[in-house]
Parts: structure tokens; C-alpha cells; sequence
């Protein structure tokens, strides 16, 4: 099953014959190759850009509102073999790619179809002098750059309000994870999107993704990635005054309370920590417990990590898959190595697990819990991205925060609590872009989404996603003759 890029509608391969291989995480068998493109296929898609964005742009709000409305309708019209693809190549759970990655990938065109009518622009009077109006004027053409561990569903988060807002997109996903970018391409093929419009590259971040993010005719970049990555890029965007957007990693915390729904508490904690095998940005990696509960809360948690179905991602009752590569596995695994290093003690997991039949050469990690590591110890402070979490006690509310705050990211938190004075007042303490109160990744696409300190820059989502990609432009008009008496 061979990628190739979408340039001015046409899907090819890179100029320089150039491919990368593309790896069934849990099989670690060949999927098929992946164009490694560079500038030659950059400056091509830029060149049909241009063309196509005076057209797109002056579309009118209905019709660039049909396109993507089409565009949602067709992956959920093929919502199947978008769920196969997602899971072959990510190693993903197939129920979770069937009822979170790909449904959330056409909402996310429905929901910016719809919101671009409700995206108005704002008046200012000014009594007798006049009044102000302002303009979004969409940008031009946007680069719009995803991870592999949400692949669809981060890609079109972007795709969507970018094109919606009227901008020409040259999207580059994670060259670990291409396959439904490559069915996204053939889709807006057969719906007719214009050419030029959409144009998808593949092939490595230090490579093309490096390009994107210089290339003069990039007004905008839009990226979700590690945060090392995001820092490469804040400083190639920099110089250009590119707009930029980063949505980057986190070590989240999972506060628990001595007086949450403990039954509750633990099921969902479950999914906090090891949706996806620990690899989704907003996972909680570090749970932090109140001592009085710690023990029961460890005990009821071990035992339901026992019951999750861990094995092949294709068959239905699997709940907990391969992680994205051998490097990503090779890298957890150094981490729980690092951990006993630092005095933790592995309570539960912490190995490679070797499945049997056509998994037996995957990527596949216990779920592996670890506790008595002191705040500052590395496996406490870095972000590891999969299935790893941490248990510490703590005696008050205040201690419960400062270990909470003592990292270097601010991604989301969750916190469980029956006592809602206390969940506001954490809640609002917390130094992060998001947290969900007795409960985990409940979204509404209207929230802003982001992070604080070194998780993120900007917000996406809602109105947030289209003032994003639009330039606001003031608008001052005189009025002679006014008179209110
Ligand atoms: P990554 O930073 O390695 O890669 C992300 C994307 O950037 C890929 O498409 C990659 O090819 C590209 N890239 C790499 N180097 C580049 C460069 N120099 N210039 C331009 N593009 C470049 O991240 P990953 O390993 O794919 O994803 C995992 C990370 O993503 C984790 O840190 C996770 O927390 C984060 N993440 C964050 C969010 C969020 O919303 N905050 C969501 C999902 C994942």
C-alpha cells in the first residue's frame, strides 16, 4: 500500500524518486513506501496554491462550506476502511480508531462548515466621528503540520479551519502514520475540491517539514508535535514573523482527592492513562493521590490494568495496542530502565510483551505503573508519550498543587473531587490550558485547546482555529452629518 502526495490535485511521487518505508507498528511488517519529498514537490504545491487561492478565497461561505461538509460526509461514508488504515498503521486499538480517531476527523470539517457562518465580523462605533468595522481575510497559503499519534484526527483539526477560513493548505503529516492522509488526498480528489486547494506532502520533519516552515510563500504555520520539535520551529518561524501556532507535549497530572467517586475515579483513570497505550498529548502520566486512599486507589487500579485486552489492534475486543515504532518502544522501555535507576519501584508491568502468531515480531509495552520517584527525577519531569504513569502520595490540597505545577509543561490536568469549591479552586490554580473535573477528554469543539508554559502557543479550536488563520484587518469610516439630536 504505497503514499503519494497530492500536488495540484494530481497524486505523485516525490520529484526525486525519493521513499521512506512505511511500518506496520504491530506486526512490524512493511506497509508500503512514502514519497520523501522535498523543496522541488514543495515549490510545486506552492506554485498551485497561488493559483488556486484567489479562486478559494472568493468562494462564498456557502460554497467553501459545501466542499468540507462533502469532505465529512465521504470519510464517514467510508468510515471503515479509514478505521483499518488508521489501525494498521498506527498499531491503534481498531475499535478506538472506529469510535474516536475517524469520526472526530469528519466532525471536525462538519463542525468548521457550520461555524464559519457563525464567525462574524465585529463593529466598533464611534458615536458622531463614525465607526470601525473589521475584516478576517484569510492569510494565503498555511502549512499545517501533524504528529502520528491522533494522524486524521489532528491532521483535519487543522485542515479544516484552515481551508474554511479561505486559505490554500500544504499539509505535511507525520511521516510515521501516512496512510489516511493519503485517503484524505483521494477524497477531496473525488469530491472535486480544486486543485491546488489541498495539497499533502509526505516525508521527514528535518526534511520537508523543515522546508514548510522556511518556505518565504508560508504565511502561517500550524503545528502539533513534541515540544523540541516546536522550538525548532518557533525559531525558523521567528525571523519571517510567520504566524505560528504550536501545540506541543505534556506530562499531565491526575489529581485524586480523598473524597472523589473512587469507583469512578479509577475506571476513567484507566483510559487517562493508557488510551491509545499512554500515546494521546492530553493522557495523564504523573497521578497524584491523597494518602489516605493511596493504597486502595493503587489495589482497585492494578486490578482493572489487569482486565484491558492487550494484543492485535485489528481484532474488536483488543482495548490496548503496539506502540507508533521499535525507536518509540526502544524509548519507553529506556525509561522505565531509568526509573529503577532513580529509585522507583515497578509495581506493575515495565517489560516488552511478545505476543504470539502475526503480532509476534510488534511493538507492544506492558501498561507499567511506578511509584516511590521523588518530583525532580527524570521520569517524573520529561514527557515519555506512552503507556508509563507515576504514583505519589500527597497530604494537602496545597502539596497536591505543587507537585501538580512542577514541570516544565501546562497541558491539561484532571482532578476528581466531590467537593466543587475545591475542584474551582484547584482548577483554577492549575498553570495548564485545560482540565476536565471528574471526568477526561470530554470535548466540545468550541473550546479553545492549548497549552501553557512549554506545551503550547495559541489556542485551536472554535473561533479561536478561524481568527488563527485569518488576518484582522480594521476598517475606520468617517460619517458626515451624523446627529443624535
Ligand atoms: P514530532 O515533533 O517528532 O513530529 C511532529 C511533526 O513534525 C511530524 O510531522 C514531523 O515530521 C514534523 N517535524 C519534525 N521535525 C520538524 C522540523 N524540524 N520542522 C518541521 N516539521 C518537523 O512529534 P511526534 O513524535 O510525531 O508526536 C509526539 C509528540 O506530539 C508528543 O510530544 C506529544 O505530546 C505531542 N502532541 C501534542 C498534542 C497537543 O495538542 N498539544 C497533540 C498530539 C501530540
Amino acid at each position: 500500500m504505497d503514499v503519494y502526495n497530492l500536488i495540484n490535485g494530481e497524486l505523485t511521487q516525490a520529484k526525486a524518486s525519493q521513499t521512506l518505508k512505511n511500518i506496520n507498528p504491530a506486526t512490524g511488517e512493511l506497509i508500503g513506501s512514502i514519497p520523501n519529498s522535498s523543496n522541488e514537490d514543495l515549490d510545486e504545491a506552492v506554485n498551485a496554491a497561488k493559483k488556486a487561492f484567489p479562486l478559494w478565497a472568493n468562494l462564498s461561505l456557502e460554497e467553501r462550506s459545501e466542499y468540507l461538509l462533502k469532505i465529512s460526509q465521504g470519510i464517514l461514508d467510508n468510515l471503515e476502511a479509514f478505521a483499518q488504515a488508521e489501525s494498521l498503521d498506527t498499531g491503534k486499538p481498531i475499535s478506538l480508531a472506529r469510535n474516536l480517531d475517524i469520526p472526530r476527523a469528519a466532525q471536525n470539517f462538519s463542525f468548521f462548515a457550520k461555524a464559519l457562518s457563525q464567525y462574524s465580523d465585529k463593529a466598533y462605533a464611534m458615536g458622531q466621528a463614525g465607526f470601525n468595522y473589521t475584516q478576517q481575510d484569510p492569510i494565503g497559503i498555511v502549512g499545517c503540520i501533524s504528529p502520528w499519534n491522533l494522524p486524521l484526527y489532528l491532521l483535519t483539526w487543522k485542515i479544516a479551519p484552515a481551508l474554511a477560513a479561505g486559505n490554500c493548505v500544504i499539509a505535511k503529516p507525520s511521516e510515521l502514520s501516512p496512510l489516511t492522509a493519503m485517503k484524505l488526498s483521494q477524497l477531496c480528489q473525488s469530491i472535486g475540491l480544486p486543485s491546488g486547494v489541498l495539497s499533502m506532502l509526505h516525508g521527514l520533519g528535518s526534511q520537508i517539514g523543515n522546508q514548510l516552515v522556511n518556505h518565504k510563500d508560508i504565511k502561517a504555520i500550524s503545528f502539533t508535535g513534541g515540544t523540541t520539535t516546536g522550538q525548532v520551529i518557533a525559531s525558523n518561524c521567528a525571523p519571517h514573523f510567520k504566524k505560528l501556532s504550536l501545540e506541543m507535549g505534556g506530562k499531565n497530572p491526575n489529581i485524586i482527592f480523598d473524597d472523589c467517586d473512587l469507583d469512578k475515579a479509577v475506571d476513567e483513570s484507566i483510559r487517562v492513562a493508557f488510551a491509545n497505550q499512554g500515546q494521546i498529548c492530553l493522557c495523564g502520566s504523573r497521578f497524584i493521590i491523597h494518602e489516605s486512599i493511596y493504597d486502595s486507589f493503587k489495589d482497585k487500579f492494578i486490578s482493572k490494568i489487569k482486565a484491558l485486552n492487550i494484543g492485535d489492534p485489528s481484532l474488536e475486543k483488543t482495548n490496548f495496542g503496539a506502540v507508533i515504532s521499535k525507536a518509540h518502544l526502544d524509548k519507553i522501555l529506556s525509561y522505565i530502565e531509568l526509573a529503577k535507576k532513580e529509585g522507583g519501584k515497578i509495581i506493575y508491568g515495565g517489560k516488552p510483551m511478545m505476543q504470539a502468531g502475526r503480532c509476534r515480531n510488534g511493538f507492544f509495552v506492558e501498561p507499567t505503573v511506578i511509584e516511590g520517584l521523588s518530583q525532580q527525577s527524570r521520569v517524573n519531569q520529561e514527557e515519555i508519550f506512552g503507556p508509563v504513569v507515576t504514583l505519589q502520595p500527597f497530604k494537602d490540597e496545597q502539596q497536591a498543587l505543587e507537585i501538580a505545577q512542577d514541570v516544565r509543561y501546562g497541558l491539561s490536568a484532571t482532578i476528581w473531587s466531590k467537593d466543587i469549591s475545591r475542584c474551582h479552586r484547584v482548577a483554577r490554580a492549575l498553570d495548564v490550558g485545560l482540565v476536565w473535573v471528574n471526568s477526561w477528554l470530554v470535548r466540545d469543539l468550541r473550546v479553545p485547546f492549548g497549552g501553557q508554559k512549554d506545551s503550547g502557543l495559541g489556542r485551536e479550536g472554535g473561533f479561536d482555529a478561524l481568527s488563527f488563520f485569518t488576518n484582522t484587518k480594521n476598517i475606520f469610516i468617517k460619517v458626515d452629518g451624523i446627529n443624535h439630536g
